[in-house]
């Protein structure tokens, strides 16, 4: 079975592409760079040449810039996109995440639909982003919530965390349009998962480098709040681990229950409070680079629930520990270099 991965130089990807191997799957990985592309296959010594290899898409942004990756001999059985902006360095908000976003995920669909007949699925990394409604939290969350960002909010250059939720959310509902409007051949999966952690097995040169939802554990571990009495905001108080996630897009293309469907992928609460605090159980040499003990948890009193039950039900996914994941994810930063 040939998948076609996108974005594979990045944190999730990487662990998709783990899973793909381990399965046995042919994949083809697309990359901005031969460089990069040469990183993967260099991470991968062991695995064939027709079993492992990648193509270049510069820029996912650009119309048609899929048109060539998705063709292959013999054609590939399902797509992974993953390939999408995470970060909050916003110049132009429409040219820095949401065309990218946007144009990228239609730009593939329509891609596989005129150039590819053989896919039947397609697994689409979305994100809570597309989920939450930040100005009013119901009080439970699921698949069945839309992030009611508009246009104007997300191209506000002053409010960059709104430009990539918009970005997330524009581009999952632009995925839906398309096959309720196109009825292609092929059915897709949406993951929506919050903050993602863990451990890193992606090339990086530098933790300089680090993708943008491991940054706040490099902060902690490099002593930015050293023996500080408060903490930054969590944010968005849910998680899921990365190899969890990564699992959850190789199901969504193999089992027939994932088709057409949307899924709400967490494993529950946390903040950074819960995250320094298992840096200190599991590194206690790195604790006097942690803020003080005695800096509180921000998660509010009646935070927001959140309804995982579907990807439990029908993925069959089993979510990961907490303390787990932080003690993998720092051992990975420390082996980079911290
Ligand atoms: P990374 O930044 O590590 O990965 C992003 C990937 O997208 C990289 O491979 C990057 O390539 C590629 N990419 C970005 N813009 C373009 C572009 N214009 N043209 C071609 N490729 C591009 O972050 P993650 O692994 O965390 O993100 C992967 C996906 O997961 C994204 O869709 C993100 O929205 C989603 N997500 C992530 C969450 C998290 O907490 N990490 C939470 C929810 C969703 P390059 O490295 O070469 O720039």
């Amino acid at each position: 079975v040939k998948v076609l991965l996108t974005g594979g130089s990045g944190f999730i990807a990487a662990h998709v592409l783990d899973i793909l191997i381990e399965k046995g799957y042919e994949v083809v990985t697309t990359v901005r760079s031969q460089q990069k592309g040469q990183k993967i296959l260099d991470a991968h010594p062991k695995v064939s040449k027709d079993k492992l290899s990648y193509v270049i898409v510069e820029d996912i942004a650009q119309p048609g810039a899929f048109d060539e990756a998705v063709k292959s001999e013999p054609g590939f059985d399902a797509v992974i996109h993953t390939a999408s902006p995470f970060h909050f360095n916003v110049v132009d908000p429409v040219k820095d995440l949401l065309d990218p976003a946007v144009n990228g995920t239609v730009g593939i669909l329509k891609a596989i639909k005129a150039h590819a007949p053989t896919v039947k699925r397609v697994a689409i990394t979305s994100s809570f982003a597309s989920i939450i409604n930040a100005s009013q939290h119901p009080e439970t969350y699921s698949e069945k919530d839309w992030n009611p960002v508009t246009w104007e909010q997300a191209t506000d250059p002053k409010d960059p965390a709104t430009t990539y939720r918009g970005s997330k959310t524009f581009a999952e509902k632009a995925a839906w349009d398309f096959v309720e409007k196109e009825k292609p051949n092929f059915t897709i999966t949406t993951l929506c998962p919050p903050l993602v952690l863990g451990p890193i097995v992606h090339y990086l040169n530098s933790l300089d480098a680090i993708n943008t939802s491991n940054a706040r554990v490099r902060d902690f571990i490099q002593g930015k709040y050293k023996g500080q009495s408060e903490l930054p905001p969590t944010g968005t108080f849910i998680w899921v681990d990365v190899r969890d996630l990564a699992l959850s897009h190789v199901l969504a293309i193999e089992k027939s229950e994932a088709e057409n469907q949307r899924f709400f992928i967490t494993a529950g609460y946390f903040s950074n409070k819960k995250i320094v605090e298992a840096i200190r159980k599991s590194h206690p040499e790195l604790s006097d680079k942690l803020p003080l003990s005695s800096a509180k948890d921000d998660t509010p009193e009646g935070v927001y629930g959140y309804d995982n039950s579907k990807s439990i039900k029908l993925l069959g996914l089993k979510y990961s520990p907490f303390d787990a994941a932080i003690k993998d994810t720092v051992d990975s930063l420390l082996e980079v270099g911290a």
